[in-house]
């Protein structure tokens, strides 16, 4: 918890502990004695009542206590060996069983009175608890697991549940003293929280689960509130920041680029644009991130807040997490910058050295107005006049240090920071506590449904003779297959082999592309340029083309081993069909074998809703996976889960909010303790991150 006292101590010195556990427990991120305190139960087994023995039935947990009447080691003629003992209490009699534990023999005897914890069996006729967790009654050293509600933690291998609860019993009876409250007392009684103290004795040793669960959500809710008293913060002091760019263009230059659109910005665009304006012609800096599913139209609404700036004589920059995503990029906007007389220029990772001076320098002078990169922009040799408005595509593939670093090359400039990735309400509290959000919450109308269907294996080589008919119709399309396991390399042979056997087998009059990570990035423009000029048919990739790309044309996206993927990441996929005028088609080969994973992916079918999607994403497979592996710019909380403690998450916000209106200084004594923890707690939560 906090640093006062002995909670920093090592864990290797708590009792029970010792070098080699103290490495053990190192593997859980556990450094100290507050750490393990923090390490909370994962749920609890109520063993306060004895079961009489004459009641121990089949197939339940049972906390029992009588007399050994005999036991001892058996070895049957078939199967493995157990220990047995035979209890009896005044009701009757029901015995314990334990496999491969020979050394038992030495440790309980004849007339020992033993209570035991575990689940029973039926066996030939008889009851018979299995491998029950085990004391000799009385023992003091049993108090921990036995006759009380026990907490069950989340192990480790090589780390018993005993050993791990007797390791908390003592640091609780030794550290408890150490633990210093952070919240005011005020605080705590207006929300009825247990103390800290109180609250860590109850997380793990509770007399009742009403406890228990108080004690947990003081803990949660003290981890929620630090992490948005810093993200609230960090947003009002934002908010009262006068030092920003006032834009102050004419709005001629973008209303010259919507003229050369051939389509009509829908209610959601011009909305949200309205909103992004307001915050751009004010001098506080903006922070806001624009939240619009795929293929609503978030780059017109980028283009048109870079145009203004511009247009105000500032100089802007937009980052894309992929090198085809900054040319896609580049080719709109640097096209029609150069139509007005004004220079742009594309900073990317292989650049000839000339060229690269070149644009360094062209940013340095000023005389450059437009970055289009990817996170090459944020190397130490890229400099501006005035960087004045940074707006960041498909954020969430970047870290929060990376973003802070392009801004960090303007002085407050104004940031728009772009996702299609759907965040529930919750998440975004944490993920983007401290922004303002605008969404576009409409589709161009345009737009085609796109049909989704599940298959199996076997239906494959009908999908194929669909991809052929809309090839043969003037279609495109792209093949989509997954990572296997964590390696690139696999990866690459995946898409490469299929890339062959497609080529020469099954399209053999066909112009196939392949695109993968590993090729070198001229490959990949090259193949990129060539499918969006309709020089390839069938793109066959991995999920390189995840983010961002724009070919309208394109109107099969079919995902092999869909299995594979989150549902929020084959949304993503989809959404790179149904951009054109054509009906658009996602089809999804799954394994049958996996029913939930068959299940899973039979929501694609019946939703184009990404944020239904992403709910049901973040329901199944947890915060972590909802946005994918790269996804570092999210939070790993120790104890609360944004889901699953939702009310204590909006109850946490809107208390932070209260705190830094009473307190906009943060100088409160009441609070400095809290303040402390905050930003530790803050800091830890992010590091991997920072
Ligand atoms: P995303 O929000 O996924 O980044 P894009 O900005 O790439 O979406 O837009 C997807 C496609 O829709 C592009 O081809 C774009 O030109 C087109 N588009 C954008 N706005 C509209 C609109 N209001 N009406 C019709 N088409 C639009
Ligand atoms: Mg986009």
């Amino acid at each position: 918890m906090t640093h006062g006292g002995g909670l920093q101590t090592p864990i290797r010195f708590l009792k029970g502990v010792g070098d080699s556990r103290a490495q053990v427990l190192n593997r859980l991120g556990i450094e100290s004695v507050g750490d393990l305190l923090m390490h909370i139960p994962r749920r609890y087994e109520d063993r306060s009542v004895s079961t009489p023995l004459n009641e121990v039935k089949g197939r339940e947990q049972v906390s029992v206590r009588g007399h050994v009447l005999s036991c001892g080691w058996m070895e049957p003629k078939t199967g493995k060996g157990f220990f047995e003992a035979m209890l009896s209490d005044s009701h009757g009699v029901a015995s314990c069983r334990w496999f491969n534990a020979r050394y038992l023999e030495d440790r309980i005897t004849k007339g020992m009175e033993l209570i035991a914890h575990g689940k029973v069996i039926r066996h030939r006729g008889r009851s018979v608890i299995l491998q029950p967790e085990w004391e000799v009654a009385g023992k003091q050293s049993g108090a921990a697991h036995q006759e009380r509600i026990v907490p069950i933690y989340p192990l480790t291998e090589s780390l018993p549940q005993k050993t791990l609860r007797m390791m908390l019993w003592n640091a609780v009876e030794e550290f408890e003293n150490a633990l210093v409250e952070i919240l005011p007392d005020e605080l705590m009684e207006r929300l009825h929280l247990p103390g800290i103290r109180e609250a860590i004795r109850a997380v793990h040793f509770p007399e009742t689960l009403e406890d228990a669960a108080a004690a947990h959500d003081r803990l949660v809710y003290n981890e929620f509130l630090s992490i948005q008293l810093v993200l609230v913060y960090r947003k009002t002091r934002a908010e009262t920041v006068t030092k920003g760019h006032v834009h102050a263009g004419s709005g001629a230059m973008r209303a010259k680029f919507l003229d050369t659109l051939d389509f009509e910005l829908t209610g959601a665009q011009k909305r949200v644009i309205r909103e992004i304006e307001a915050d751009m012609r004010s001098s506080a800096p903006m922070h806001r991130l624009l939240q619009g599913d795929v293929g609503s139209g978030k780059t017109v609404v980028a283009a048109c807040a870079l145009f203004d700036a511009i247009d105000g004589g500032a100089q802007t920059v937009i980052m894309a997490p992929t090198e085809v995503l900054a040319r896609q990029h580049f080719r709109i906007f640097g096209r029609f910058l150069t139509r007005m007389g004004i220079d742009s220029a594309l900073l990317v990772g292989d650049l000839s050295t000339a060229e690269r001076r070149n644009v360094l320098s062209g940013l340095k002078s000023g005389r450059i107005k437009l970055a289009v990169g990817t996170h090459a922009l944020i190397y130490d040799k890229v400099n501006f006049d005035r960087l004045a408005l940074v707006v960041i595509d498909e954020q969430h593939k970047f870290g929060v240090g990376q973003r802070a670093e392009l801004y960090a090359k303007g002085d407050h400039p104004d940031v728009l920071v772009m996702t299609a990735t759907p965040i529930p309400r919750t998440l975004g509290m944490t993920v983007y506590g401290d922004l303002d959000v605008s969404i576009i919450d409409e589709l161009p109308a345009n737009r085609q449904q796109i049909v989704t269907r599940v298959i199996k294996q076997a239906q494959l080589a009908e999908a194929y003779i669909f991809l052929k008919k809309q090839v043969d119709q003037g279609r495109q399309c792209y093949v989509i297959y997954p990572l296997v396991g964590e390696s690139e390399v696999l990866e690459l042979k995946a898409a490469e082999t299929m890339y062959e056997e497609l080529k020469q087998y099954t399209f053999p009059g066909d112009r196939l592309g392949l695109l993968h990570g590993q090729m070198s990035n001229k490959g990949k423009n090259e193949v990129m340029r060539a499918f969006k000029e309709h020089e390839v048919d069938i793109l066959v990739s991995t999920t390189v083309v995840e983010v961002g790309i724009d070919v309208p044309n394109a109107t099969v996206m079919l995902i092999e081993n869909a299995e594979r993927f989150g549902l929020a990441q084959l949304h993503q996929l989809r959404g790179r069909v149904g951009r054109g005028e054509h009906k658009s088609y996602c089809i999804l080969q799954g394994d049958i074998k996996g029913v939930d994973s068959w299940k899973r992916l039979k929501i694609m079918e019946e939703t184009t809703d990404g944020f239904r999607i992403a709910e049901e994403d973040l329901k199944i497979r947890g915060m972590g996976n909802l946005l994918g592996k790269e996804q570092s710019g999210f939070p790993g909380f120790k104890l609360g889960d944004p889901v699953a403690d939702t009310r204590l998450l909006i109850d946490s916000r809107d208390e932070a909010f209260r705190i830094a209106q009473a307190d906009p200084e943060a100088v409160d004594p009441a609070y400095a303790l809290l303040r402390t923890y905050a930003k530790d707690i803050y800091r830890r939560t992010f590091a991997e991150i920072g």
